[in-house]
């Protein structure tokens, strides 16, 4: 588990400081922009394929999850299920869910499309695996919750499988795995920030 203790600058105000057990690694474009949604709402468009199912209310789960990690984190996006298509709600920031044929190792995928100037994801699917239903519904949980952390601009990491959702070694929690992972997200997967107590929180550095 990480933790949060507080550290001092030289004659300055404390600042509280998140402690994680391993780094957490970002998704950077060509020109080096991390690549996230855009602040706000972003829509996750469940397809009929997958609406009404368990898998559906996973999502669901999964979103509810990384809407609460997120919060007061100073990550200003909330993800939003819908069962209207990203076409029909006429927006960019929307994700489209569906189910697709993928290899083995993968219960799902995200496909994300961003701009090279500001790294915003404009265009994105997620993908699950059709046959989803025979794996660990925990095990789907967590696909969903890694690929909603990938839209927040989050990369695989070198945590273990129970400390981060992200975990880079993707054979100890194939899709086949019921156990020994988190399926939502931990403090090392919380955009890492630091905050001071004083002025309400507002201080960001030293003074
Ligand atoms: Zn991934």
């Amino acid at each position: 588990m990480g933790c949060l203790f507080l550290a001092y600058c030289k004659g300055g105000p404390p600042i509280e400081v998140n402690v994680l057990d391993c780094a957490p690694v970002f998704n950077h474009n060509s020109n080096g922009l991390i690549t996230h949604v855009a602040t706000g709402t972003t829509y996750v468009s469940i397809g009929p394929d997958v609406q009404g199912t368990a898998l559906d209310t996973l999502i669901r789960n999964a979103i509810a999850d990384v809407n609460s990690a997120t919060s007061g984190q100073r990550v200003s996006v909330t993800f939003q299920a819908t069962t209207t298509s990203c076409s029909a709600l006429g927006v960019t920031n929307c994700i489209s869910v569906g189910l697709g044929s993928l290899s083995n190792s993968q219960c799902a995928l995200s496909n994300l499309i961003n701009d090279s100037s500001t790294g915003i994801i404009a265009n994105s699917t997620i993908t699950f695996r059709s046959d989803w239903a025979s794996f660990s519904q925990n095990r789907m949980q967590r696909s969903a919750a890694h690929e909603l952390a990938h839209h927040l601009g989050l990369a695989h990491n070198a945590c273990t499988a129970s400390q981060s959702l992200m975990q880079a070694n993707f054979e100890s929690v194939q899709c086949t795995a019921t156990s020994g992972f988190a399926t939502a997200p931990t403090i090392d997967d919380d955009i890492p920030f630091n905050k001071t107590v004083y002025n309400g929180g507002t201080e960001n550095s030293c003074p």
